[in-house]
């Protein structure tokens, strides 16, 4: 496995009687690009805070390349919080250079780069506008481009699609996976599966205020996928239902859903489909991310003492 860049060691906080992080430990390992999801409530914004020294853990600790974050080391991280705070007043381009300078970077370069990121994003026009001209999704790509002008290595996004339309989530999606291909470590929180989907290497999945679910989206995908396979086929569900191994068959769209048993493998079926008929694909069953989060957060509620 790659080196980790972020590790979170047993961490958990209290707020009064009600515990909001329970024992959380996770690891995101460099290069990730690392879900952080979780009913509403779950502790997902709390954790984040905690990795930013916002709020102080009441045990446990947080390692960035294996050693405590402190406010120097802290300049290697850009964070988007989830509450967006831009001064209204201040126009777009020195908003940007301000916060660039805030993050260690020159007036000039802070300026050059800013300028290159609204050209990218396209918001150029708006360069010379106060931020409150701005409509909300833009002022969330501002802020994220605030978080971006330091470059830092490891980015951390609480929600960053909420509020974003489908053109500027597409732009954020392509623009994460660029960034991430660059070697940059991204961790988000979403609710957005279908982004998680497509973006995420790996995920740590948070209910009440524990880690219930953690590892790479394959991984996830192959435990709870089970021994199924997805056939498109001519042959009737009940000549494949007789076929040996097989405990279940059920339709799925124009394919058959076929569950074989513990100890079956796919290749005697697919030995047995094709010596009956024409089989037009034959792949394992993954399924999707929301079914996942479903089950996980149900068989969760029912382990509950
Ligand atoms: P969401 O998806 O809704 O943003 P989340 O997973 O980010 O949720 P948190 O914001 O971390 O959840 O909140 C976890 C729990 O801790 C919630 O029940 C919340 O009400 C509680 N909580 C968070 N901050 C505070 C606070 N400052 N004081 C008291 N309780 C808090």
């Amino acid at each position: 496995m790659a080196d980790a860049i972020l590790e979170l060691e047993h961490l958990s906080k209290r707020y009064g009687d009600y515990l909001a992080v329970d024992d959380l430990s996770m690891v995101v390992p460099q290069g990730a690009v690392y879900g952080l999801l979780g009913p509403n409530g779950a502790g997902k914004t709390t954790t984040i805070r905690m990795i930013m020294r916002i709020i102080a853990p009441d045990s446990g600790e947080v390692l960035l390349d294996g050693r405590p974050v402190d406010d120097d080391r802290r300049r290697l991280i850009g964070y988007l919080p989830e509450e967006r705070g831009l001064y209204r007043k201040m126009k777009v381009l020195e908003h940007l250079v301000y916060l660039g300078t805030i993050r260690g970077v020159s007036p000039g370069e802070s300026r050059k780069r800013a300028t290159a990121w609204l050209e990218r994003l396209e918001l150029a026009d708006w360069s010379a506008h106060k931020v409150e001209d701005l409509s909300k999704g833009m002022q969330q790509k501002l802020q994220l481009i605030g978080t971006l002008l330091h470059r830092p290595r490891l980015l951390i996004l609480d929600e960053p699609f909420s509020g974003l339309d489908p053109i500027n989530t597409r732009t954020l999606k392509d623009l994460l996976l660029q960034m991430a291909a660059d070697g940059v470590t991204i961790v988000l929180s979403t609710h957005v599966l279908p982004q998680v989907d497509e973006l995420c290497t790996h995920i740590c999945l948070i209910n009440r205020a524990r880690a219930i679910l953690a590892g790479t989206l394959d991984e996830i995908r192959a435990a709870y996928g089970g021994n199924v396979w997805r056939v498109h086929t001519e042959l009737a569900p009940e000549t494949v239902g007789a076929l040996p191994g097989v405990v279940s068959v059920k339709r799925f769209a124009d394919e058959l859903l076929v569950e074989l048993d513990g100890g079956a493998g796919p290749r005697d079926l697919l030995r047995e489909l094709v010596h009956r008929g024409d089989i037009d694909s034959f792949t394992r069953f993954t399924p999707d991310l929301e079914n996942i989060f479903i089950r996980a957060v149900e068989e969760d509620r029912s382990n509950v003492g």
